[in-house]
């Protein structure tokens, strides 16, 4: 007998796992609280939806507890990103490869992405119920009753595949939490991740509106490094931001929670303008500068050496706008080359759920088996970002989303 399969979620996650669980036989229908499924989707990569990634490994994904290294390693052998590919194919959609190992359909657009994963859909025969909010299920003897705001339904499997809370007005508002919370399953708090950081700085003001390439770390209160990377930052009036930032701030909660004494604003983000550059050529550059132009105002000496935004900031921390290049102090050089690599930019905030990327936190993986099916709830899979699992920029959380996607889809057919 052909197998009921309810997917609830119509998200990257829940959308494969559906076509997935269809092509294996089962008659699967989709609940999806929005009048549309595919909503984040199509916000994905800029617009142009960064699929996969070719360099893929255990040390690109973040969770809050180690022990869940074994299951993210197994679930990466299992589904590789030429699978994912082959995927795509199979669904008609042409992909590319950009930067090295940065996979994207050809088209570059979201669009595509969800029009051929509605085709096939289609194609398989898959009910999408939309309006459907789904805020509990249990088990009733062999089956598993799930509860919407429309009706009551009835499923041999269900995959959860709520998303998390990052971009509600998309759908994933934080809903599948309480589905977790009403099973009694245990999750880690919700956190943002992939995210910009508001700063304690008064320079934020003068930057606004800078992009440099720059290094960026976080400094605990001993300045020990939790995190760095390196990449185009921007400078905004809050704070700072740029995919180097948002890499970065996905590992401010796990150390948060593994350091209980610890406080988000004993935090800083330091700023490394030169990251190529050591500090004494920087300091050697700097002197050469301020000599050659040694009658000139300090922001007239250094015209092409930074831009005319940060010449303006280190004029102001030093007090240096009326003074010539002969009248600056070799010590103050010095520390001017030492800040260009060292600028401490105190942590206030992390932008929140409305602004991030992708939710940290969420489902212990200890409650799943390697099928992403729940342990005390056998046939119930979950599946995506609701679990405590984090990729970095770069296409690895729609990889995660979609292999949890397809494990599942397969496992609740069967
Ligand atoms: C702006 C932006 C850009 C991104 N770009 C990329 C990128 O290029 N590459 C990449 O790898 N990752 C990217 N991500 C992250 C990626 O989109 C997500 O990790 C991925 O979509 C998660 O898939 P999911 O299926 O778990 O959840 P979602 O895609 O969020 O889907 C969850 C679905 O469940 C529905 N739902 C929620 N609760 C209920 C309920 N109670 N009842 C019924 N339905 C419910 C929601 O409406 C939604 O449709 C981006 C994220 C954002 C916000």
């Amino acid at each position: 007998m052909k197998k009921r399969v309810l997917v609830i979620g119509g998200g990257a996650s829940g959308i494969v796992a559906a076509i997935i669980a269809a092509r294996h036989g089962a008659t699967v229908s989709i609940l999806e609280h929005q009048d549309k499924i595919g909503k984040k989707l199509l916000l994905t990569g800029n617009g142009k939806c960064n699929l996969t990634n070719l360099r893929l490994g255990l040390s690109n994904y973040v969770t809050t507890n180690q022990e869940d290294k074994d299951f993210i390693n197994h679930a990466l052998n299992a589904y590789s990103p030429q699978q994912v590919i082959s995927f795509f194919h199979s669904i008609g959609l042409r992909t590319t490869v950009l930067r090295d190992s940065y996979v994207y359909p050809e088209t570059e657009a979201s669009a595509s992405v969800v029009s051929v994963l509605l085709r096939e859909l289609q194609k398989l025969h898959v009910e999408i119920l939309t309006n459907q909010h789904v805020s509990s299920l249990s088990k009733k003897d062999k089956r598993i009753c799930i509860i919407s705001n429309k009706q009551t339904f009835f499923a041999d499997s269900v995959i959860v595949a709520c998303g998390g809370k990052s971009y509600p007005k998309t759908g994933s508002d934080g809903s599948g939490f309480d589905i977790l919370r009403h099973m009694h399953l245990q999750y880690v708090e919700p956190y943002p991740a992939l995210t910009s950081l508001i700063c304690n700085h008064k320079g934020c003001k003068i930057l606004s509106g800078m992009r440099n390439q720059a290094g960026v770390s976080i400094l605990d209160s001993k300045h020990s490094v939790i995190a760095g990377d390196q990449g185009q930052i921007q400078f905004t009036d809050y704070g700072i931001s740029g995919i180097p930032v948002f890499q970065v701030s996905s590992k401010i909660y796990p150390y948060l929670l593994k350091h209980n004494h610890a406080r988000l604003t004993d935090l800083t983000a330091r700023i490394d303008l030169f990251p190529y550059e050591e500090e004494e050529k920087l300091f050697l550059q700097l002197d050469r500068q301020l000599n050659d132009y040694h009658s000139f105002s300090f922001e007239e000496a250094l015209s092409g050496f930074l831009h005319k935004k940060w010449i303006q900031f280190f004029s102001s921390q030093y007090s240096l706008s009326n003074k010539t290049g002969k009248e600056i102090k070799k010590s103050t050089i010095k520390q001017l080359a030492h800040d260009m690599k060292n600028l401490d930019f105190p942590i206030k905030e992390l932008k929140g759920f409305d602004f991030c990327q992708v939710t940290g936190g969420g489902l212990e993986l200890s409650e799943l088996n390697h099928n992403f099916e729940l342990k005390r709830y056998p046939s119930v899979f979950v599946t995506g970002e609701l679990l405590n699992i984090t990729g970095d920029c770069g296409g690895y959380n729609l990889h995660w989303a979609f292999l949890s996607g397809m494990i599942a889809g397969e496992k609740a057919a069967d």
